[in-house]
This record gives C-alpha cells, sequence and structure tokens, in this order.
C-alpha cells in the first residue's frame, strides 16, 4: 500500500560513532500527503488484527532495504523492527520472520526486534517461549522503553533480551540532577546481565558525551538523525 511507509532513525557507537542498527519506524501517509507518525495509529491498529499486517509488511520491506545497505558497503548493518504483543502472542510472529528469513539471503544476526515492557504480561510463559524460539532464529532481542513498565527488573530475568533500550525519560536532564544516578546503576546492571545498552533520546551532543562517560555504548537520537526516508537514510550512511 502506497500509503504505509518506513523511517529509519539511526543507532550508532558511542565509541566509533558509526551506526550499527537503523531503527524501521512505521508512517502513514495522510490523503493531504502529510506524514502521520507511528504514535497516531499504531495504537488504535493494535486493537485489531490490522496491526499484524503491517507488522508483516514492516518487517518484510525492512529486511529488503538492509540486504541492500549491507550490499552497498555496510555488511554490518543491522535492521530493528518493533513489534507489538498481539503479534507475537498470536503465533504470527514466529511464523512471519521464518518465512521472511528463509526467503532471503540475509545473513543471520541481521534482524532484530524491539519489544516493550507491557507486551509480555498476559501470558508470560507462552510470550517466554516464543522469544527463546524467535533467538533461536539468531534475530536479536531489545527491551524498548526499559524503565517506564512496571516490573522492568522481572523482564530482565525471565526473557531472553540481549539489549536494553533505556526510555527517552531518563536520558533527558531533570531539574532534580537524578540522571546520573539512574543512569549508571542501569547501564552497570545491564552489563552484569550480560546486556548491551542503548540510550534513547540523545538530542544533544552533550548527552552523547555523558553518556559515554556513564559507559553506555550505544545511543539513539535527533543528536544523532531523527526519523528519516530510506533515501535519506541511504545518503547518511554513504
Ligand atoms: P520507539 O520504538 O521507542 O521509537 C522511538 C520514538 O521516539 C520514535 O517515535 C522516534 O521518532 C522518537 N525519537 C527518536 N529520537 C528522539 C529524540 O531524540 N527525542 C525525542 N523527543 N523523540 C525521539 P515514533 O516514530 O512516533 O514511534 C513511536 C512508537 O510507535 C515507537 O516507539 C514504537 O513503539 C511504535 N512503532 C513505531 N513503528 C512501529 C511498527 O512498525 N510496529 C509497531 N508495532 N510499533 C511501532
Ligand atoms: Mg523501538
Ligand atoms: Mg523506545
Amino acid at each position: 500500500d502506497e500509503s504505509l511507509l518506513l523511517h529509519y532513525q539511526p543507532q550508532l557507537s558511542l565509541t566509533t560513532r558509526r551506526v550499527t542498527v537503523a531503527e524501521a519506524l512505521l508512517r502513514w501517509r495522510r490523503p493531504d500527503g502529510s506524514i502521520a507518525p507511528a504514535a497516531e495509529f499504531i495504537a488504535l491498529a493494535s486493537q485489531s488484527d490490522l496491526i499484524s499486517q503491517l507488522n508483516s509488511w514492516v518487517l518484510e520491506a525492512a529486511l529488503a532495504a538492509a540486504a541492500r545497505q549491507r550490499l552497498q558497503g555496510w555488511p554490518d548493518l543491522r535492521v530493528a523492527i518493533n513489534v507489538s504483543s498481539r503479534q507475537l502472542l498470536r503465533h504470527d510472529l514466529i511464523h512471519d520472520i521464518r518465512t521472511v528469513l528463509s526467503r532471503s539471503s540475509i545473513a543471520r544476526g541481521t534482524l532484530k526486534l524491539e519489544l516493550t515492557e507491557s507486551l509480555v504480561m498476559e501470558n508470560p510463559e507462552y510470550a517466554a517461549q516464543m522469544l527463546q524460539r524467535i533467538r533461536e532464529l539468531g534475530v536479536g532481542l531489545s527491551l524498548d522503553d526499559f524503565g517506564t513498565g512496571h516490573s522492568s527488573l522481572a523482564y530482565l530475568q525471565r526473557f531472553p533480551f540481549d539489549t536494553i533500550k533505556i526510555d527517552q525519560s531518563f536520558v533527558r536532564p531533570t531539574s532534580r540532577g537524578t540522571r546520573p544516578v539512574l543512569l549508571k546503576s542501569i547501564v552497570a546492571m545491564a552489563h552484569d546481565l550480560g546486556m548491551s545498552v542503548v540510550a534513547e533520546g540523545a538530542e544533544s551532543d552533550s548527552d552523547a558525551v555523558e553518556l559515554s562517560q556513564m559507559g553506555c555504548e550505544y545511543a539513539q537520537g535527533f543528536a544523532f538523525g531523527e526519523p528519516m526516508s530510506a533515501d535519506a537514510a541511504r545518503r547518511m550512511l554513504n
């Protein structure tokens, strides 16, 4: 469908300043040509089967884009897509991933999934099983918006995530000056658990410097690029 498109936002290594992951973010082109951000329609789509169809399309389109880019001199580039609970719990996701990966010649390890904390509450045992099976396909698993849910710490023990993405509300400076304490602790904990850490919402270069000093190895945010069209992403990389 012509009215759906993906924007991509780069995730960078704070040590090498190289792009390591492109996160695919869904957009909808309104009839008047303007572009609606995901937040405007994802919640609504999540209440129906529409979300599964959207996610299947995203998976396929994002992997195809990554395959092209890897051939053009970015052999290590990975692509991350966001998935919703409905899709995980309905068995569609693992089926879709298997199908798309088997059709594509893309290297194992290219795909990452980002899941939010609210996701797995409904049926934790089943979700843990599905996530384990997805991981066995070589797919990376990131816990998105970390710190905003209700049982963040339990999630880390229970589910096979390899990366946590710290929610932007922890990354943005606060008037109480508690940012460094929380961030440092989250980073240390993640590392002790053998996970990598991505800070979301790094908006300025000083954010990036500070994050790096706290031991955070990856960041994503307006400081490094807003979500952009596939063409713009290609230009940025090349
Ligand atoms: P998310 O995965 O946590 O994505 C990050 C959101 O923060 C994006 O909003 C992005 O535009 C925004 N952002 C990035 N850097 C900065 C920054 O430096 N400052 C600020 N203030 N914001 C920043 P977006 O694209 O509107 O997406 C919102 C949410 O919608 C996503 O949160 C994700 O949970 C969901 N979403 C996006 N695409 C999809 C999709 O294809 N499928 C599903 N199921 N959910 C999606
Ligand atoms: Mg995300
Ligand atoms: Mg997030």
